[in-house]
Formats: structure tokens, sequence, C-alpha cells
């Protein structure tokens, strides 16, 4: 069986173990080692899957468990603020491209309208929408790579 170490205490651990027998850390699961091991996914992409596991999965009901600044690597992607829809078709994910592009257009025109009525600068909208897809793509890409989930339709 393979090892892997630890990224709690650096103890060396079996691969398929989704927690640490040593410290408790939990670790990146099977899939995500596994995808690794096929070159489908970088050491990045296995921290940030391990911390949304620590969560509690995709939809992270341990989240406000966690310390800020792994709260702010799950929930933030600065590649999904800066290119949005385009690093998601980047990533593979063609149906939530095009789904989230069409959340994203939505976000700012309604965003728009609504901070044109309390007098607030228009572009800030785009802040909003950015600001979505950098808090999405981790989790939507761990339902790609983990769960098997690539879209909606
Ligand atoms: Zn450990």
């Amino acid at each position: 069986m393979s090892t892997v170490f630890c990224r709690g205490c650096g103890q060396p651990v079996t691969a398929v173990a989704t927690s640490c027998p040593n410290c408790g850390a939990q670790q990146a699961t099977p899939q995500a080692t596994q995808r690794k091991a096929e070159g489908a996914l970088s050491d990045k992409w296995v921290k940030r899957f391990a911390l949304i596991q620590k969560a509690g999965g995709a939809k992270l009901p341990a989240l406000g468990k966690l310390p800020m600044s792994e709260r702010l690597a799950i929930k933030f992607n600065i590649l999904g603020f800066l290119f949005g829809p385009f690093y998601y078709a980047f990533l593979g994910m063609w149906k939530r491209a095009l789904t989230m592009l069409g959340v994203g257009l939505s976000i700012v025109l309604i965003g728009e309208v609504v901070l044109k009525a309390v007098g607030a600068h228009q572009s800030l909208a785009s802040f909003f929408m950015a600001g979505f897809f950098a808090g999405k793509v981790n989790l939507d890409y761990f339902k790609k790579q983990i769960l098997n989930d690539n879209g909606w339709w």
C-alpha cells in the first residue's frame, strides 16, 4: 500500500486514509489521491479538497469550525475571481461555465439596478460577480473530481 505524509504532523499515513491515526488531521480523499496519480490534479487541488473534506464535504457543514485561513482557502479562489467562467471552462467544467455565465450576468444586471437605487458605484456589481465565482469554483471542481458531478443537466 502506498504511503503519503500527513498534512498535519508530517508522519507517514496510508494513501487511502481519510484522517491521520497520529494527529487526526483530515487527509486528501482516496479519489483525490487517485486523480493526482493519474496526473489530473495538482498538489494545490489535493490540499484544497482535503480542506473541503475537513469542512464536511461539498456542503461545508463544518466550515465555521475552521480557522479563517482555511475558510479563505476554500471560499476564495483568485483565478476564479479574475477569470470566472473562463476558469471554469479551463478546468473542463463547460456546462457549469455556461450556467455560471448566465448567473453571473444576472448578478451584474440586478446588482447594477440595486446599486443605482442605493446610490453606490455600479461597477461594484462586477466585483460581486467575481466574488461569486471565486467562492464557487473550488466546490464545483470538488464535485467534478471527487463526486463525479459535472453539471446540472
Ligand atoms: Zn498527522
